[in-house]
């Protein structure tokens, strides 16, 4: 049985072979598997878990790489839906000198736009133990109620709801509503993950607990904020505290937050009770899904790309015994 089921975009990467330089100087593109709710589903696979994926590819070979890619690294790709007359999303990107990402992309529109309610597979939703979804999905219909009606079914099924809106300025037709349906996308939330720009973005302030005030009144019980190399803050009702970043020779962060939510909904796995309403852990046991996600998430920064850097259990464990060593 599927124990997390996650939702939205899978899509190609196209990765400049050259960084310092923008798209219109790359002089060629390495495609990569990507979309953020792909990432966490392989990393909860990598880490020995269940995991089912909802969303939608286009009917060519970059819809079946990918189809591939997540049968490879044992995703039940029973719930992709595929799309004749849409192509798979794509994204080229490249780093430019000043270190900023220079993105492009492809979806006007393209397939995982175009997932309706009705391709939302209800019993696996239902019966799966945690639902984790993004923001993406939200951005333009039918997938924006497709998302909601699969938020819908898992809320009513007492599915634990975790929600990472990654945001994607260029996504979306401007910053005000990126904010305003972002804060909308939180009121199915139990758990929430945003790092601390996303938080600076959605409430104005950097301040770890006067944000994480704020966006608890939106509905999650449980909300962490990840800073990078300095790691992250978690905070409930009854529990808040910070856990510090391990030491690492980072070499490419793309998929660290992906990682760290697969670490974090993997420790969480445990105390979750299928069926019943979501209680946020105590303190212990969230300063231990902190550090476990930690340790995912810097071990994600030491390869290029996202998938392939996500982590085995034994690699997770066997990092952790060597806490803060450079390298692996
Ligand atoms: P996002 O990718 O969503 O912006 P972060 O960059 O905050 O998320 O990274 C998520 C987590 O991954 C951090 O909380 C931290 O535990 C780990 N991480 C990210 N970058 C580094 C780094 N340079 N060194 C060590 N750990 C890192």
């Amino acid at each position: 049985m599927v124990q997390v089921v996650c939702l939205g975009e899978v899509l190609i990467d196209f990765v400049s072979l050259e960084s310092g330089v923008s798209l219109i100087e790359a002089p060629a593109f390495k495609k990569a598997a990507g979309g953020a709710p792909a990432n966490v589903a392989v990393g909860l696979a990598r880490l020995g878990h269940n995991v089912g994926f909802v969303g939608k590819v286009g009917q060519d070979s970059f819809g079946e790489f990918l189809i591939g890619i997540l049968k490879e690294n044992q995703v039940n790709v029973s719930g992709i839906a595929t799309d004749a007359d849409a192509r798979t999303m794509l994204a080229f990107v490249s780093l430019r000198q000043d270190g900023e990402r220079d993105f492009m992309f492809y979806r006007h529109p393209s397939a995982d736009m175009r997932l309706t309610p009705e391709e939302i597979p209800e019993t696996m939703v239902a019966n799966a133990s945690i639902f984790h979804y993004g923001s993406i999905s939200l951005i333009s219909e039918p997938c924006r109620s497709a998302t909601f009606h699969a938020l819908e079914i898992a809320k009513k099924a007492g599915v634990m709801i975790s929600y990472d809106p990654n945001l994607r300025l260029n996504l979306w037709p401007n910053a005000e509503t990126a904010r305003q349906e972002i804060l909308n996308g939180m009121r199915f939330a139990d758990f929430m993950k945003i790092n601390d720009d996303e938080l600076e973005f959605l409430t104005g302030t950097r301040q770890l607990h006067d944000g994480a005030t704020r966006l608890r009144s939106f509905g999650p019980a449980l909300i962490v904020i990840t800073s990078g190399s300095g790691g992250s803050y978690f905070y409930s009702d009854r529990a808040e505290g910070m856990v510090s970043g391990y030491r690492v020779q980072a070499v490419d962060t793309t998929g660290a937050g992906d990682g760290f939510v697969a670490g974090f909904l993997s420790c969480l796995l445990r105390c979750v009770k299928s069926g019943e309403p979501f209680v946020a852990p105590a303190h212990a046991e969230l300063e231990a899904c902190c550090r476990f996600a930690n340790a995912v998430g810097a071990i994600a920064t030491l390869t290029r790309g996202a998938i392939p850097a996500l982590p085995t259990r034994a690699q997770v464990e066997e990092f952790i015994k060597h806490q803060g060593t450079v390298g692996m």
